[in-house]
């Protein structure tokens, strides 16, 4: 049998058994991970970032929009309400829009600066953050966790860990709650869950997102980093040698090693690194940056920020870590060097295409129609004759009003001569309500013939061709059909069914005067009826 090295490093030789056999793991065991507190430029851009993220996360499910909430992704209803803004499902090029953008500004940033996303914004990084400040609170500094952990249990321990976990816990049900808060609205989730009636889903998804939270940001931690999440994979693609990295000098700190204060690095044949090892730990996925630049890193700078106190207290120049890219390393290029060279034909190229896209997505929600109308035929009712003669086909409006404001919307129907609305032509609909309507229209009595008509393309025949049929050669009373204007579909199909599409939007429609909506409806149907009746 071969022997399990689950436990062995890899690298080492693993031994062989009887037959010759070797089998060499693949996993390795983690490694706990007590990151040391770090003070000093980057460190307080990424708390600033944790700040921003946090309170905006927290706090925007609060605010109020019209006596609803501000933003609330309203899932049961399908609308979606940011700020003034009502979005219904057919809106869904905008959010193609914003993932466009969110993936060309990670390019952007990515191509400039490496991974500041992983570094000040993700998410884990920001629970993590959070979760090791209270870890810090509760349990001390690197070097006090250190020696609980290897403390055997006691109640000092016990009550030590509990109010670490219990701490949490809480916190990180409070942003399950908060999250849950964006697709239901908060103010009535928060009297529910004091009156004990949360629904079942509310009550799962409050949960699960906080167990996710716990355990992403309590355990896992630089895990999710490594070996989770896709970014950190394929980011590499997006790295050329002017990209802005955090690296080690190695010209400058090689040969390393430790010395006192007073003594000079020139006499002892050393570089500035005095090897104090701080700038592992105070790295939270663990890595070593002298050993250059490795997937593993986040580019958080904190062992930048470690560095350059050692360099102060040695009074040595500070940098030996440092934000750089590989040309300026190779070339000893200076700050101003490194900065026109991010204006790069690449940067250059996503910064504008993320303008236009942007630019785009701006201009089309500025002029976004506020109401929304599908027209479809009534499959309940054929074409029929009704009294006088006249012929009523039935279709069904379908109109969303994505404004804040009651809308009054009249119906008018031309095409044909004498066609009119048989209907209510006047349709109120509430502030952001979808409200269907059956809409007849009916046109002018026609003239009987003697003889019984067939379609040209089905071959049906009236029943009663004399009382509601003119000549033919090519209409059908059982077919109405229903155009896009952009569409060139068949009049008839196989089986003789009406082909409906969906029609294309009306002109931008102003909620001020029904003259204008008038004019939009007009537009919309004379756009959209056809009616195979002989004029
Ligand atoms: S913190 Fe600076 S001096 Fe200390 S080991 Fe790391 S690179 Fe060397
Ligand atoms: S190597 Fe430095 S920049 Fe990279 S993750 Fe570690 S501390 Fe952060």
């Amino acid at each position: 049998m071969p022997m399990s090295t689950a436990n062995r490093p890899l690298g080492s030789t693993p031994p062989g058994d009887a037959s010759g056999e070797i089998e060499i793991s693949l996993y390795e065991s983690r490694k706990k991970i007590q990151t040391r507190s770090v003070t000093g430029t980057f460190t307080r851009l990424r708390w600033a970032a944790v700040w921003f993220t946090q309170i905006l996360f927290y706090a925007l499910p609060w605010f109020q929009w019209n006596d609803r909430q501000a933003v609330l992704f309203d899932l049961l209803s399908r609308r979606f309400y940011l700020g003034g803004l009502v979005l219904y499902p057919q809106d869904f090029i905008y959010l193609t829009g914003l993932l466009v953008m969110a993936a060309l500004s990670l390019f952007l940033f990515t191509a400039v600066a490496g991974r500041l996303w992983c570094g000040y914004a993700c998410p884990q990084t920001v629970y993590t953050e959070i979760f090791m400040w209270i870890e810090k609170k509760v349990e001390g500094d690197r070097a006090a966790r250190i020696r609980l952990d290897d403390a055997p249990m006691s109640r000092a321990k016990f009550a030590r860990r509990s109010a670490k976990h219990l701490a949490w816990v809480l916190f990180a049900l409070w942003t399950g709650f908060t999250f849950v808060g964006y697709f239901t609205p908060i103010r009535a989730q928060t009297a529910e869950v004091l009156a004990g009636t949360m629904g079942a889903w509310q009550t799962f998804w409050i949960f699960f997102y906080g167990f996710a939270t716990y355990g992403n940001a309590g355990f896992m931690r630089e895990q999710v980093c490594k070996y989770m999440c896709p970014y950190a994979r394929f980011q590499s693609a997006m790295f050329d040698k002017d990209t802005l990295i955090v690296t080690y000098d190695a010209e400058r700190g090689e040969p390393r090693g430790s010395r006192g204060k007073k003594v000079d690095p020139k006499e002892k044949g050393l570089g500035s690194c005095v090897d104090c090892t701080l700038c592992v730990q105070v790295c939270p996925t663990g890595i070593d940056i002298r050993k250059g630049l490795q997937y593993e890193c986040i580019g958080c700078g904190a062992c930048a920020d470690v560095c350059d106190e050692v360099m102060d207290k040695f009074r040595y120049a500070r940098g030996l870590v440092k934000y750089s890219n590989q040309n300026a390393i190779t070339g000893g290029w200076n700050q101003a060097q490194i900065v026109r060279r991010a204006l790069r034909p690449r940067v250059l190229v996503y910064s504008a295409v993320l303008a236009a896209i942007a630019m785009a997505v701006g201009v089309s929600l500025y002029l976004r129609v506020p109401m929304k109308v599908d027209v479809i035929r009534d499959r309940g009712a054929l074409a029929r004759m009704v009294e006088r003669g006249r012929i009523e086909n039935v279709y069904r409006l379908q109109i969303m009003n994505a404004t804040e404001d009651q809308q009054v919307v009249n119906l008018a129907v031309e095409g044909l001569d004498g066609i009119v609305i048989a209907s209510d032509p006047q349709v109120e609909v509430l502030p952001t309500e979808v409200r269907t309507v059956a809409c007849g229209c009916r046109c002018r009595r026609v003239q009987p013939v003697a003889r019984t008509p067939s379609c040209s393309s089905c071959g049906r025949r009236t029943t009663r061709p004399s009382a509601w049929t003119r000549r033919p050669p090519s209409w059908c009373p059982f077919e109405v059909t229903v155009r896009a204007t952009r569409a060139s579909a068949p009049r008839h199909r196989a089986g003789g069914q009406p082909q409906l599409q969906a029609l294309p939007q009306p002109p931008a429609v102003s909620n001020r005067g029904n003259s204008t909506l008038f004019s939009r409806w007009m537009w919309l149907i004379r756009s959209s009826v056809s009616c195979a009746v002989p004029a």
